[in-house]
């Protein structure tokens, strides 16, 4: 019963951990409580959205599944942000939640190396710090030198549907009670988080005649990079849009004091930017209506998912403030709203590998180190796989920097600064987000997928060769000119844009056109006609930008410059003016030789670097 690696859970961290250890050659064991329920989708059966989007084209850079997943089961595809700059744009999918699952647990069970089986681990096998595999309920004892826990929501797991509760992990499935009390008793540092979804409702029941339509886009975008993007035309589906009334407000507030998130049942702390109606109805009194999206779950059923309305309240007061909703006056409610409490790790409990600082060769992925979402989930379970097997090889670590990818900015963020609510991705968490784009994900990325055994060698040299020819067209525009002559300021003109008075870079040239687009680029510069339509993307991007992106790129080097600073050992932290007693008692108590070291101290903020940087400069 020996393997390399053993990953407790099927969801989106246990899928992409497991499967990327497999592909790296170790001999994986996936150990999830329900088959079926790999990749569930237990709320909303969306994958993408604003800077979710690029956590899953990343995924997919670095060879993990989601994207792939997503493209063979999506019913809408939609570009977020269309309108605004490159960087915030974020790819949306709603999927087919059954397609998805059975796609994921078709790829777990046919990818080599990789075992499966049904069964609860209540117990791991630890000695002298060191992990050496799990006991499941049935007494099977399974070893292996790494072992990645991806739980999710289930440690401890406690439903709230108005004041009635219930042990589970998500509704319908056992919660893991003696794990997380194994977990407890080891001693780490254990917290209460919370999280709800909102009922479904039976498509039958629904007059979508008074409700707005939502089309996917015309042009659909695969999420995956491996997709082929010119033949990408999925069967989609609407979505619809409604809102809430004075009615229904009306009913959620006169039920306040059956609201488990107000009575004081619920302990654990919940998703701020995700909140339930209630907390919405209670937090924006002076809203007169809120939006309600009516989308499909999936093409074969005809179940609809009310994003928007995730509550707790009584089944009464669901039925009575759903059917207050325009269009909803007759739904049939499949499944009511719950809210769930849930045991989770402080996450700064962790090396930026995701291996435990107590227990040697322990992992954590997902949901359970804090976070919530599909898509910063199946991050973490990717980069804990792959380190997993990177330690098990003895050789060095992946670990992504904040000016590489959103993984490193969300592992980043969770390992040095914790959280004590449930952490989603934002472009604002990014500080180099013009370099760190959805569009650019494998140009950033796929090398070390490719290293990685992850992505096949071929799709690799395809990446250079698009980066190479970028990186040409990109020279050429900085090094050649345009000249002002009459013809071509007329043609200037014509074209709506402005005239230049002066030789003029290229570069520059095309960075004042307003909506920069292939056929005024191949207007200007014929010659760019050679190009493949992605490189010409990449192209307008970084030329429409260049001057942001280049002094982003200057922070980029100063700061890794700067990492390269040794901090004198009988540096005196006291004498360093800025710095709070905090900070000063964290750097005194480590001693970091550098100041690259300085910054992965958990609270040490990149604000203290500089100050350290400026005290040392001056003290040599
Ligand atoms: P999960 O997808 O929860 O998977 C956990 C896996 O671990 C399961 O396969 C389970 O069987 C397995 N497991 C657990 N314990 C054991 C054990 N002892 N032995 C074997 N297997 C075990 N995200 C959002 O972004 N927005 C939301 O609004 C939102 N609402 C949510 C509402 C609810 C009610 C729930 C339950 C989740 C919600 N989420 C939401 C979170 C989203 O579902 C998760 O972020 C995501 O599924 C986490 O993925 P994961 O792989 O970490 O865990």
């Amino acid at each position: 019963m020996n393997h390399d690696v053993i990953v407790i859970g099927g969801g989106h961290a246990g899928i992409e951990a497991s499967l990327a250890a497999a592909r790296m050659g170790a001999k994986t064991l996936m150990i999830t409580i329900l088959a079926e329920q790999i990749g569930a989708s237990s709320c909303n059966p969306a994958i993408g959205g604003l800077a979710k989007g690029h956590l899953v084209k990343e995924i997919d850079a670095l060879g993990g599944e989601m994207g792939l997943c997503t493209d063979a089961t999506g019913l809408q595809f939609r570009l977020l942000n269309s309108s605004k700059g490159p960087a915030v744009r974020g790819s949306r999918a709603q999927i087919d939640m059954d397609r998805y699952r059975i796609y994921m647990r078709d790829v777990c069970l046919n990818t080599p190396n990789l075992e499966v089986k049904q069964e609860i681990v209540e117990r791991l096998i630890v000695e002298d710090g060191e992990v050496k595999g799990v006991e499941t309920q049935l007494g099977n004892r399974y070893l292996a030198p790494k072992v990645i826990i991806a739980s999710g929501t289930f440690l401890n797991g406690l439903i709230h549907i108005g004041q009635r509760t219930q042990q589970a992990g998500r509704q319908g499935e056992f919660a893991s009670v003696s794990l997380a009390e194994n977990l407890r008793e080891m001693g780490f540092e254990i917290g209460r988080l919370k999280t709800g979804t909102c009922a479904r409702i039976a498509g039958d029941s629904i007059d979508f005649s008074v409700m707005e339509e939502q089309p996917g886009d015309e042009r659909p975008i695969p999420f995956s990079f491996r997709t082929d993007r010119e033949n990408f035309n999925p069967e989609q589906m609407p979505c619809w849009v409604t809102y809430t009334t004075e009615e229904t407000h009306r009913i959620i507030e006169s039920n306040f004091h059956r609201a488990p998130l107000f009575s004081g049942q619920i302990e654990g702390v919940g998703p701020r930017y995700c909140p339930s109606i209630e907390d919405k109805i209670d937090r924006f009194r002076d809203r007169p209506r809120h939006q309600v999206f009516v989308e499909p779950q999936t093409r074969e059923a005809d179940e609809f998912y009310l994003n928007g309305l995730s509550t707790s309240l009584p089944t009464d007061v669901q039925e009575a403030m759903i059917r207050s909703i325009s269009g909803l006056e007759k739904a049939k409610i499949v499944r009511w709203g719950y809210a769930i409490e849930y045991d989770f790790i402080q996450p700064t409990e962790l090396y930026h590998t995701l291996e435990s600082k107590k227990i040697r060769g322990l992992y954590w992925a997902g949901q359970v180190n804090g976070t919530t979402g599909y898509e910063e989930a199946a991050a973490q379970g990717l980069m804990a796989g792959i380190n997993a097997v990177l330690a098990l090889r003895g050789e060095e670590p992946l670990i992504l920097g904040r000016d590489e990818a959103y993984i490193g900015v969300l592992i980043d963020d969770l390992v040095t600064k914790g959280t004590n609510e449930p952490y989603r991705m934002f472009t604002s968490r990014a500080e180099y987000r013009l370099l760190l784009r959805e569009d650019n994900a494998h140009l950033r990325l796929a090398h070390y997928g490719v290293k990685l055994g992850l992505l096949p060698e071929k799709f690799g040299k395809k990446v250079a060769g698009t980066k190479a020819q970028i990186a040409e067209a990109l020279e050429w525009l900085r090094s050649h000119y345009a000249t002002p002559t009459k013809e071509f300021i007329a043609q200037l003109e014509a074209m709506g844009e402005q005239r230049i008075n002066d030789k003029t870079a290229w570069i520059d040239l095309l960075a004042r056109i307003a909506e920069p687009s292939r056929e005024k680029l191949l207007e200007l510069l014929p010659e760019f006609a050679k190009y493949p339509d992605e490189v010409i993307e990449q192209i307008l991007v970084e030329a429409k930008y260049y001057r942001y992106i280049e002094k982003q790129q200057q922070q980029i080097d100063r700061m890794h410059e700067m990492h390269t600073v040794r901090i004198p050992e009988d540096f005196d932290y006291r004498k360093v003016q800025g710095l709070s007693n905090e900070i000063v008692e964290k750097l005194e108590k480590a001693t970091p030789p550098t100041l690259f070291e300085a910054s992965r101290i958990s609270g040490i903020t990149p604000a203290a670097i500089e100050i350290l940087h400026v005290y040392i400069k001056m003290a040599q």
